[in-house]
């Protein structure tokens, strides 16, 4: 049996990147970025107001105050969408909306408030500093300029950035497609009339909405049922994929024969089995050139082991460069025995209270009662040398997402 840490990195030294393809900007949303973004342009384009006001000389307001203001002619007006057409000169303004061009002369901007104007004339209180509210060509963005990284997620912020520098196609890492098929003589799938002996597929559907989650397609690929012969059949399916994930069969009864059959059909077998609990029965090897993962059937077996190590694969492969969702530290509140020699992740809840985190366990933690990990946002990561862990003591947790977080 290896560690979680080392199959983590087995698994990963056989993942590659996708291609990449171009995107519409819109649609783009969650991709990661293939290419670096470089701006071709300025942004702002010129000098620009950042306020309404009046574009003035700061020369001119040197020494001005409530007791000496000082009067200025107003030339024009210049409004966002407009080139001025006039320069300011010494002794002169030129009315100015936010976002248009500063007038050639003028060196700062007045706020409209702090401004008296009548006719052509406005009447200045204060000093102002030259560049005072204008927005220098180019600060935002530069000609030239890397604005973002390949290997990037892109989040709503990314792609105003983007349509900001008027690029409206991406290259990004295409979404792999992940292959996924279960496997069990007991299981109806959805459409199906249920026999007496028999059990609802919920972990391809399960395992189907993770790979979305991850960033990648699933393909549902059916049930199999426990003989070799439907198994190869069925798995052979997969090889239009970029993966497969097999659920069920894998561990050491009589019908499971997923190992046997991959071995078949030729697979090169990385490991089978992690010091994990839930979870010790994880087949990993490459099956037609593609990753395969044979992932336990019980229900949070399969959906645990997909967090542990089928999304990170998932992510590398759509370019993302952190693959592990973040772990902090919290106070246990129950006390909780496990197997030594196995690390163990319990369905837990985590709160806040006063800036610290604490956190819980969701009930049950037999890896067939689904509600188990319905009730968590996160899991409790118990190391493999202990028996035991006492309430109070400060344990890793892994977070899943920020439901309940309060
Ligand atoms: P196995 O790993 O095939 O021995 O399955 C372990 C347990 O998980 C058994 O109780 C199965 O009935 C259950 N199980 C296997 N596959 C699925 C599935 N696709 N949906 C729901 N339960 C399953
Ligand atoms: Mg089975």
């Amino acid at each position: 049996m290896i560690s979680v840490e080392e199959a983590q990195t087995k698994i990963l030294s056989q993942i590659v990147r996708m291609p990449a393809e171009w995107l519409f900007l819109g649609a783009s949303l969650g991709r990661t970025l293939s290419s670096d973004i470089v701006s071709s342009i300025n942004l702002p384009p010129w000098n620009t107001s950042a306020m309404d006001g009046y574009a003035v000389v700061g020369a001119d307001t040197e020494g001005a105050s409530q007791n000496t203001p000082v009067h200025l002619t107003v030339v024009e007006e210049v409004q966002a969408g407009q080139m001025p057409n006039k320069k300011v000169g010494r002794g002169e303004a030129a009315k100015i909306m936010t976002g248009a061009p500063v007038p050639d002369g003028a060196d700062a901007v007045v706020k409209i408030e702090e401004a008296k104007c009548s006719g052509k004339e406005v009447t200045l209180f204060d000093q102002v500093e030259v560049g005072a509210f204008i927005r220098k060509k180019g600060e935002a963005a530069a000609s030239g300029e890397r604005i973002l990284k390949q290997g990037i997620s892109i989040r709503p912020f990314e792609i105003s950035m983007i349509a900001s520098l008027g690029i409206s196609q991406v290259s990004v890492y295409q979404k792999p497609r992940v292959a996924i098929l279960a496997t069990g003589n007991e299981l109806a799938d959805l459409h199906e009339e249920r026999s007496l002996c028999q059990i609802y597929n919920s972990n391809s559907y399960g395992l189907a909405a993770q790979v979305v989650d991850a960033g990648g397609i699933p393909m549902l690929l059916g049930i199999a049922r426990d003989n070799k012969a439907d198994l190869a059949e069925k798995i052979a399916r997969g090889r239009y994929a970029d993966f497969i994930v097999i659920s069920g069969g894998v561990s050491m009864g009589d019908y499971d024969f997923v190992k046997e059959v991959i071995e078949e059909l030729g697979v090169k077998m990385i490991f089978w089995k992690v010091a994990m609990k839930p979870g010790r029965p994880l087949a990993f090897g490459t099956l037609f050139g593609k990753p395969l993962f044979g992932l336990p059937g019980n229900p949070v077996s399969s959906l645990v082991t997909f967090e542990q190590f089928v999304r990170p694969a998932l992510l590398f492969a759509a370019g993302r460069d952190r693959l592990y969702r973040p772990v902090v530290s919290a106070v246990l509140e129950d006390t909780v025995k496990k197997h030594r020699g196995l690390r163990t992740f319990l369905r837990g809840i985590v709160s806040t209270r006063e800036g610290k985190f604490f956190v819980r366990m969701t009930g049950d933690q037999d890896s067939g009662i689904l509600l188990s990990m319905v009730k968590a946002n996160a899991f409790i990561i118990l190391p493999e040398e202990t028996e035991q862990v006492s309430a109070g003591t400060e344990v890793s947790v892994q977070l899943l997402s920020d439901i309940g977080l309060c």
